[in-house]
């Protein structure tokens, strides 16, 4: 993520801002210019001026009315929706207890994930421009039904999140019983876009083989492999070649895990670079453990460039969080076989496989 700064008086501001705290500026965001602006009414038809984009004038995606987004539509468009909103489904019935907080924390990180799809122009075609394959995001709240529950899942673009995952202590709560070390809504979102991302740059694309070669047969029985993980759990060596306990499930878990980790890896490094962050420690004679991080993740040429940077600064942050009491910013270790599969995910981002 980049670091952004309120146009009109240089206010450092966060990418979910939606007035600038020191001159009241109302902001938005801008897909297209990758940029948070200030913004100015332009006139009649509720349209606004962004002042990073002075020649321009564009509406608010209808979800702003909601507080639940604060992107322009692109210049000249007629959409209601922004082109994160445009991927909506199923949205919970926002009258109903705490559905509308938890729909606005569910549209906080849906928003980071678009982002970064933007940032990398993937392709992107909607429901309504692909009704078998389109991406489209339902945010359920668990059915009335005594025992019943809305499950997280991806099938053919339709990509659901369960609505109680927005809900604190019971993400806390699934976290604990399923093992987990880290379990975030940014962290479902960009897991399963990566299932959908698997459909689209990997199998449609004819990268069967190239990806085969490193996450293993995807044509074994999904069912039964689901079976044997929840009967038997991860194997003891897991930890050797995938990123998470979850990712020896299945070839597909295993891409859609390591899909996640490269958004959080990417996105992570990107506002350490807006910082110009370094890091130096002094007890590391071999200047193995420095880093300057002070280019574009987004667009950097290899995988080892990133993991050069990100191993340093993980084993810095850890060190930070654990001064504070916290748990690791990033409580995963990466071994070479996991950094072959970020680099296929990389080269496959830059259409590079
Ligand atoms: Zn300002
Ligand atoms: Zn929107």
């Amino acid at each position: 993520m980049k670091l952004f700064r309120c146009q009109s008086c240089a206010n450092i501001l966060y990418f979910e801002n939606r007035s600038c705290q020191r001159c009241g500026h109302r902001l938005a965001y801008l897909p297209e210019a990758a940029d948070l602006s200030a913004v100015e009414p332009a006139g009649l038809n509720n349209e606004w001026t962004p002042l990073a984009a002075p020649e321009s004038r564009s509406f608010f995606c209808t979800n702003a009315g909601h507080d639940a987004c604060n992107w322009l539509v692109p210049p000249g468009s007629t959409d209601a929706f922004c082109l994160a909103c445009r991927h909506n489904g199923i949205i919970p019935d926002i009258s109903q207890g705490d559905n509308l907080t938890y729909w606005r924390e569910m549209e906080f990180a849906k928003h980071r994930l678009f982002y970064a799809l933007l940032r990398w122009t993937l392709p992107l075609t909607t429901r309504a421009e692909d009704p078998e394959h389109g991406l489209v995001f339902n945010f359920l709240a668990d059915p009335p039904e005594e025992g019943k529950k809305a499950m997280t899942g991806h099938e053919n673009g339709v990509i659901t999140i369960a609505l109680v995952e927005a809900n604190p202590a019971e993400r806390e709560k699934r976290r604990h019983a399923m093992g987990e070390p880290y379990r975030t809504l940014l962290g479902h979102f960009r897991h399963e876009v990566g299932h959908h991302y698997w459909d689209v740059l990997v199998r449609d694309a004819g990268k069967l083989d190239a990806c085969r070669a490193l996450f293993g047969d995807d044509a074994q029985d999904y069912g039964e492999a689901l079976k044997r993980h929840h009967d038997g759990g991860a194997p003891a060596d897991w930890q050797e070649n995938f990123v998470s306990a979850y990712a020896t499930m299945h070839p597909w878990e295993d891409f859609a895990e390591t899909w996640a980790h490269y958004l959080h890896i990417v996105d992570t490094l990107e506002m350490a670079s807006a910082f110009g962050l370094q890091v130096q420690p002094l007890l590391d004679a071999d200047g193995e453990l420095a880093a300057k991080i002070d280019f574009d993740p987004y667009a950097a040429e290899s995988m080892q460039t990133i993991i050069d940077a990100w191993l340093p600064f993980v084993f810095a942050m850890n060190s930070v969080n654990r001064a504070m009491g916290e748990t690791d910013l990033y409580p995963f270790v990466l071994a070479p076989p996991v950094m072959a599969k970020l680099g296929f995910i990389h080269d496959l981002v830059h259409g590079r496989v």
